[in-house]
């Protein structure tokens, strides 16, 4: 069954106000992921919320197996987390680096990630090796390979970057580290629920994502995955009552599953809204999701390559939604205001946040219009004539 886009878009009250190219940013939820929400927080204030909780056992556990049906593992491996930076850093710092250990990691990089490895180069003494981009702009397999040591410790690898189209090639990735015997930690934020993923074939150890993006989920929520053959090997860097159990005044013990990596008071309508989100990718399939995406990023970049003055700027050999593009006369920031006074939503994403990646590329600023099955090719075509029509 192909995907039913004019339902589809009936099921998203947002389709009725805004063009929504921002859905790298935060994508506009489906009617059954905000009546999850909604209804939740109503329950809450009508019996009180612990109560309201107790009530909503049963999809709160089904946030565990919805979330591990997504990424191909097990429930006891899904640890919610508010959002992916703290579910990659709970993943992060729980690692016993100690000094002269490198870390591999690569252009793409997200900037809290990267602040973190920096974080831990002055508090640990870790050491960064930054690989290059091959030819086609992903990261350059035999330079990573070749940078391996025998003090490498992490390979930390961004599967898509924010600031652009590009796809790593995470499985060749991974198949590295499994060769060297390398942890494995994948930031799959802006890969999670437009590309399919299965953490067997990429073969990382840990993978964080957030539910706001492509998931279509609640803001403030997000998850971590984490392999059930290293979360032993893992000493979070918090601990409360909800990743432990105290024992006896002198003694407490991690629990043994990715639960070690929460914390007990959270999001709990987020946590139910994210289950419901993540289910709805699964109802309408994941391979359905990535072809359309896919192919309505191509269809934009191809008719912004139209506009006289408009570059295009994604990189590697695979791209998905996200689609990044400047303009001859106008500043990124410029084109982003002024399309959102016309009710058409992208963003910019600028040198600062990407140091490793924009400035090596001689670029400080770039427009981003994300795409989302729910959007249409006649939207693109509306889309390219604003931006088309500057001044
Ligand atoms: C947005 C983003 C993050 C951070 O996600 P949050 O949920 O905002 O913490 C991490 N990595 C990448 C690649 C991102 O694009």
């Amino acid at each position: 069954m192909p995907l039913d886009i004019d339902h589809l878009r009936r099921e998203t009250p947002g389709c009725a106000h805004v063009l929504h190219f921002n859905n790298a940013g935060s994508s506009l939820p489906p009617t059954p992921v905000l009546d999850a929400v909604t209804g939740h927080l109503r329950r809450e204030a009508e019996i009180g919320g612990y109560e309201a909780a107790a009530e909503a056992n049963s999809a709160l556990r089904d946030f565990y197996a919805a979330a591990a049906d997504l990424v191909g593992g097990k429930p006891h491996e899904i640890a919610f987390i508010e959002n992916a930076t703290r579910a990659w850093d709970m993943a992060f710092y729980a690692i016993p680096f100690k000094p002269g250990d490198r870390v591999i990691t690569a252009r793409a990089e997200y900037v809290s990630n990267y602040v973190a490895l920096l974080q831990m180069k002055a508090r640990a003494g870790i050491e960064i090796d930054i690989i290059d981009n091959d030819a086609t702009g992903q990261v350059d397999l035999a330079a990573l390979e070749a940078a391996i040591t025998p003090r490498t410790r992490l390979i930390s690898l961004t599967h898509v970057p924010t600031q652009g189209g590009l796809v790593n090639p995470a499985a060749e990735v991974g198949a590295i580290a499994r060769r060297h015997g390398i942890l494995y930690l994948l930031d799959a934020c802006q890969a999670v629920g437009q590309l399919q993923i299965d953490v067997a074939t990429i073969g990382c150890h840990m993978l964080s994502a957030t539910g706001r993006k492509y998931l279509r989920g609640p803001r403030g929520t997000g998850f971590l995955w984490a392999s059930d053959k290293i979360v032993a090997d893992l000493e979070p860097p918090f601990v409360d009552l909800q990743a432990s159990d105290w024992l006896s005044e002198t003694e407490y013990c991690l629990k043994e599953d990715a639960t070690r990596f929460e914390t007990w008071e959270r999001f709990v309508a987020g946590q139910i809204g994210l289950g419901r989100a993540i289910r709805y990718a699964l109802d309408l399939g994941m391979a359905d999701i990535e072809a359309r995406v896919k192919a309505l990023a191509e269809t934009l970049r191809a008719e912004l390559s139209q506009i006289p003055g408009v570059n295009v700027h994604d990189l590697g050999a695979e791209r998905c939604g996200i689609v990044t593009f400047s303009k001859a006369d106008e500043e990124p920031l410029a084109i982003r205001e002024r399309l959102r006074a016309r009710n058409i939503n992208i963003t910019h994403t600028q040198a600062r946040s990407s140091r490793l990646d924009l400035p090596t590329r001689g670029l400080e600023a770039l427009a981003r219009a994300s795409v989302h099955y729910y959007n249409t090719e006649e939207e693109i075509e509306r889309f390219c004539r604003a931006v088309a029509d500057g001044r």
